[in-house]
């Protein structure tokens, strides 16, 4: 039988010499207490001489492994949260990501203004986009993605939420029968947008899907690009774009969106200070 106090010290011994002590602490707070020990932060301290079960040390140690082996802490309990609202994810999608959460309010918060009929996801992923949306605007939420088993984890993720969405396997870069898609209000993308360039050998990005994150280095905006052929043809009158960025190319970015002649855009800040989305209105 060990103690919460010494398995929380086992836990940073066992990890120190991989994370800095600041991840450790926040994986231990958020995973290890929340998840396996299913405690309140503050409990799990009051608690401290309490000691745990064989099975829970046992999972902490699983755990502790499966961080060794440089793998995402969600990829062990297979979900994550996204707005408050848990969403089951495997490696054929990306983790839902903080900052996507600011690019999900800034849609809520214009759709408050005006209700839009139809919204349009693309490269939903685990679907967290679509999913809080649909659950939030009354509006048609049609998401797309090119991985088979992305769109079925979506569609899983809707099901458990309870959410109508209208699920549809299109590669945006190979869409050339516009009419596929119906007019659109609102298009709503966190394409992959990081080049390989601005990525370490060994970061853990590498575990998730190649295809959900990069893109060449040569055309680091390729997505972007589609998705505004998309909008020239299908984005009603009044309707709008919303992009989570790279802000390494937001002038490129605006340049593009100006020769696809959208001319009313704003930038927006992620928490951290950096342009990390755009708003185009048409
Ligand atoms: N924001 C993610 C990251 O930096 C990438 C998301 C994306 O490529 N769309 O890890």
């Amino acid at each position: 039988m060990i103690s919460i106090s010494s398995v929380k010290k086992q836990f940073q011994k066992k990890l120190i010499n991989i994370f800095p002590i600041s991840e450790i602490l926040a994986i231990w707070r958020r995973w290890v207490v929340k998840e396996i020990l299913k405690k309140t932060f503050l409990d799990s301290i009051l608690d401290e001489d309490k000691t745990i079960s064989n099975k829970e040390n046992k999972k902490i140690n699983l755990l502790i492994e499966h961080l060794l082996s440089n793998q995402p802490v969600q990829y062990f309990f297979g979900y994550s949260y996204f707005k408050n609202l848990k969403f089951y994810i495997n490696d054929s999608v990306l983790i839902p990501r903080p900052e996507t959460e600011e690019l999900v309010d800034l849609v809520i918060k214009e759709s408050i203004k005006k209700l839009p009929n139809c919204i349009i996801d693309i490269g939903t992923g685990s679907g967290c986009i679509a999913i809080v949306l649909k659950k939030k605007i009354k509006s048609k939420m049609i998401a797309l993605d090119i991985s088979e088993s992305a769109l079925s984890q979506a569609s899983k993720n809707a099901h458990n939420h309870d959410v109508d969405i209208e699920f549809n396997k299109i590669d945006i870069l190979s869409l050339d029968d516009y009419q596929l898609l119906p007019k659109i209000d609102y298009i709503v993308s966190n394409p992959p947008y990081v080049t390989r360039s601005e990525i370490s050998r060994n970061s853990i990005i590498h575990s998730e899907p190649h295809n959900a994150i990069f893109v060449p280095d040569k055309h680091p905006l390729i997505f972007y690009e589609s998705i505004l052929r998309l909008a020239n043809r299908n984005l009603n009158i009044g309707g709008k774009i919303f992009f989570e960025i790279n802000p390494k190319f937001v002038s490129e970015l605006v340049n593009m969106i100006k020769n696809y002649r959208f001319f009313n855009i704003e930038i927006h800040k992620d928490f951290f200070g950096k342009k990390r989305f755009i708003i185009v209105s048409s």
